[in-house]
């Protein structure tokens, strides 16, 4: 067996990596670059590799960092086989269409080709076969897999494989503990060569059994300030979590109902994804279920579709709380509540997820009193809270126990998917406490096993 790295090697984004036996090549995940400066040519850049020679592609979950150069990949010769959980179908493809809507917007306004249009996301859509998790697909006679539950968002499975007599673990990206509607990270069954993320190599969480009772304490001192909570939230898995937890505490009454909304169109579109696969949820949110419960829906909220009704949201009276994306404040929705309510003492803005740099939302969580949206300047005069709770990756403690969860250890780790400072420490960490072979391949580097 041979693996090549060809993406989120020594970073985070545009994870893609090569599999090859003597008879089978198969992908898994096929991620945009994100990010830095010249994601836009590198995500441009021909494949390093021929698509058509590519016999299946495997998709570990539908954040478009894993699923984004797909349409690309098709467009330029892949013909095989593409394999994702049922939910992770499904939500890859509202994620492909709604990056090719931005990405034909972008083109048209910096006179500039489109990596993909939308027309490109059916022909793509027409390949992938979504399969349960625990259940054999058979790629070849060299190649089997099974998906198992990550944890990570609605659908993410790692990849437990049978590559040409090697047991080969891959992790796509692992979830926190306790986040609601995922069931928990499964263990490793067997793995001889690991494959694993390390986001959050270098950090240990807050716990996150206490997010309810800080999203609890916030809706609280609104209501009782009569102010606005803006909560900005990545539209999938972040926004629907959100909900939920809203959803207990208005019905157990640990908060009153307030005027509440979902002003996110990608994560109203995700709303049906999740209802019609009751099969992946945990048990907390099966027993909703089958109750006859809702747990989308509570006295007070109202999903606004349209930019009108979004652009409403300011008549209604405080207090109020809005959802809306983009969860890093660097655009959608969020940026005309900001500009509206950012310079209002009453005004909480509630930071639940990752504020990469650059963004309006890290000068914001790091004390910036003025940002500039829209070439317009905004005085911050909002309590900014940030909850690390909500993370939606594991943390170092946690990509261990996983790594070692196995009936037997790996003998050989490869970290992925992480700033350098990052793996490395986490490398050190496993190197330490198991010593186990543990690598951070570069960009394009192969290895082979056996
Ligand atoms: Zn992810």
């Amino acid at each position: 067996m041979k693996i090549t790295f060809y993406g989120a090697a020594r970073e985070v984004t545009g994870s893609c990596t090569l599999i090859e036996t003597p008879t089978t090549r198969v992908l898994v995940d096929c991620g945009m670059i994100q990010g830095n400066g010249n994601s836009f040519e590198r995500n441009m850049a021909p494949l390093p590799f021929d698509p058509s020679s590519i016999d299946a592609l495997i998709l570990t979950h539908a954040h478009i960092d894993h699923t984004g150069r797909v349409p690309k990949l098709v467009r330029e010769g892949f013909k095989g086989r593409i394999f994702a959980t049922h939910p992770t179908r499904l939500l890859t493809r509202l994620m492909w269409q709604d990056a090719s809507h931005v990405m034909k917007d972008e083109a048209r306004r910096y006179k500039r080709p489109a990596l993909y249009l939308p027309k490109d996301v059916n022909p793509a859509f027409e390949l992938l076969h979504g399969v349960p998790y625990d259940t054999t697909v058979r790629i070849s006679d060299d190649f089997s897999f099974v998906f198992r539950e990550a944890g990570h968002i609605f659908g993410s499975g790692f990849v437990e494989a049978n590559v040409y007599g090697t047991r080969l673990v891959m992790s796509g990206d692992l979830g926190n503990d306790y986040v609601p509607i995922l069931r928990p990270t499964a263990r490793i069954v067997d793995g001889d060569v690991a494959v694993m993320e390390s986001t959050y190599g270098d950090r240990i969480h807050e716990d996150p059994q206490h997010r309810a009772e800080r999203l609890k304490a916030a809706v609280n001192e609104n209501f009782s300030k009569k102010g606005t909570l803006l909560i900005p939230a990545f539209s999938l898995e972040r926004a629907q979590e959100i909900l939920y937890e809203l959803h207990e505490l208005v019905e157990s009454k640990q908060v009153p109902p307030t005027p509440t909304f979902l002003d996110s169109p990608l994560a109203i579109k995700a709303l049906p994804i999740y209802h019609e696969f009751s099969e992946y949820y945990d048990k907390e949110a099966a027993a909703l279920k089958a109750s006859g419960d809702d747990f989308f829906k509570f006295p007070g909220l109202t999903v606004t579709k349209k930019p009108d009704e979004s652009r409403a949201i300011l008549d209604v009276p405080k207090p109020k709380i809005i959802i809306a994306g983009s969860g890093m404040m660097h655009g959608g929705r969020i940026m005309h509540h900001l500009v509206d309510y950012l310079n209002d003492p009453k005004t909480t803005l509630l930071v639940v997820g990752y504020q990469s740099a650059g963004t309006v939302g890290r000068s914001i969580s790091e004390g910036a009193k003025v940002v500039h949206i829209d070439h317009e300047e905004v005085q911050v005069q909002a309590k900014v809270e940030v909850i690390g709770a909500y993370s939606a990756h594991a943390d170092q403690a946690k990509l261990i126990k996983w790594v070692t969860s196995g009936r037997t250890l790996p003998k050989k780790i490869y970290l992925n998917h992480g700033e350098p400072h990052a793996s490395e420490e986490l490398a050190q960490k496993i190197r330490d406490q198991f010593s186990l072979d543990v690598a951070i391949p570069a960009h394009a580097d192969s290895f082979t096993h056996p």
